[in-house]
């Protein structure tokens, strides 16, 4: 017996150009858009200058908000919802990685909410949005097609999912944006791509849908593993891997992610790591606590390797660098994800302290 549910209202277009084909979608959002972007590559990739572009041809005016940072703070979410405040504005373009995607829908949360700041967000009931168009301009995250908006919480001392659902009305994906990524941007945010496949598939809330979503993702991941460990970034395996990036967000839209995110936060907030990294290092530890091994013998088998320590070898190829940790903050980062219920739910199996631990010590020490 089949039981679940499955919700994804994005309109996706992918492909290169696709932006200036559809003014239309940017004419149905509204009159007046903000647009945000990160401070430099959006300008430099053209992607930009597509949207404003078509915004004209649309009709559509437009305020340009560009000074959201890498793991967007609270802090730059209010800036930019002051600026779509001050400037009416009627939707939220978000045009870059997952930074400005992500702080482009805490934003129309704000917009939406005058009353809702920082210091309350976290305690609200689901809110309502502007509308939010996405287009990315790395392959990893997913956040174009995923309800999720990860903000960095001072307060907290951590990053943390805004908790409201924010699926932006269409998602575009051309990969022409990415064809001059440095190689390891390239590398951490599509490590953060195959961990969303990989959570979204060993998770408490996986489907047989979800599950076929995630195996075409490991499909083509072989390919796209093979193309980074030769440096071999063609435009095809840039086109291949954005796909693999949009399913692992589809996948994990429905499914959340699981112990690696969750884990992987502190070592981004504490210890400066890129959060494809960050959930990447640990991932190989991860899959090893695992005692019902049948569906990571289905991943291998689908990325076409014999053995998980294959996986492993591609990981230390590409993700070489140590990061400097004492045992007192693994005990610290591993206490606090014990009580994060949202990730410890979605991994299938019970899970200890020690195992925690476990996986931070083997990853990192
Ligand atoms: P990012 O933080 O958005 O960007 C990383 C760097 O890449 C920035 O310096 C950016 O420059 C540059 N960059 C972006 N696109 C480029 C391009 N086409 N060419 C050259 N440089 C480019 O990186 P990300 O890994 O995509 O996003 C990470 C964030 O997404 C984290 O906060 C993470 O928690 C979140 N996330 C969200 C979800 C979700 O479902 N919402 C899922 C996973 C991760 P500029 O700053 O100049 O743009
Ligand atoms: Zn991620």
């Amino acid at each position: 017996m089949y039981q679940f549910n499955y919700f994804m209202p994005t309109k996706i277009f992918f492909g290169r150009g696709q932006v200036k084909m559809h003014p239309e979608i940017f004419a149905s959002a509204g009159k007046k858009a903000l647009i945000v972007t990160g401070r430099q590559s959006a300008k430099i990739n053209g992607s930009y200058y597509d949207v404003i572009e078509t915004l004209q041809q649309a009709g559509v005016a437009s305020v340009l908000f560009d000074e959201v940072e890498e793991n967007p703070s609270l802090e730059t979410v209010e800036a930019g919802a002051r600026v779509g405040l001050v400037h009416h504005v009627d939707f939220v373009v978000g045009i870059g990685g997952g930074s400005p995607m992500d702080a482009a829908k805490a934003m129309a949360v704000f917009i939406k909410n005058p009353q809702i700041n920082q210091g309350t967000i976290f305690q609200s009931e689901k809110l309502d949005h502007v509308p939010v168009i996405a287009i990315a301009t790395t392959s990893g995250t997913g956040s174009e097609v995923t309800p999720y908006s990860i903000v960095t919480s001072k307060a907290d001392q951590t990053k943390k999912n805004l908790g409201q659902t924010v699926f932006p009305i269409a998602a575009f994906l051309d990969s022409s944006y990415t064809d001059a990524l440095p190689y390891h941007i390239t590398v951490h945010t599509a490590i953060d791509a195959f961990t969303h496949l990989v959570e979204g598939y060993l998770n408490t809330n996986a489907t047989r849908f979800s599950d076929q979503l995630a195996e075409d993702g490991f499909r083509v991941f072989g390919n796209c593993f093979r193309s980074l460990c030769s440096k071999n970034l063609s435009f095809e395996f840039r086109d291949t891997v954005m796909y693999a990036s949009m399913i692992a967000g589809v996948v994990i839209a429905q499914t959340g992610t699981s112990l690696p995110h969750g884990m992987g936060y502190a070592l981004t907030y504490h210890k400066g790591l890129a959060h494809g990294v960050a959930n990447g290092i640990l991932t190989i530890e991860y899959l090893k606590i695992f005692k019902n091994f049948s569906k990571i013998e289905s991943m291998l088998n689908l990325l076409g390797y014999q053995t998980l320590s294959e996986l492993e070898d591609v990981f230390k190829v590409l993700m070489p660098d140590v990061v400097q940790i004492s045992e007192e903050e693994i005990k610290e980062f591993s206490e606090a994800i014990m009580s994060n219920q949202a990730k410890i739910k979605n991994h299938p199996e019970t899970v200890t302290l020690d195992q925690i631990i476990t996986i931070y010590k083997k990853s990192l020490l």
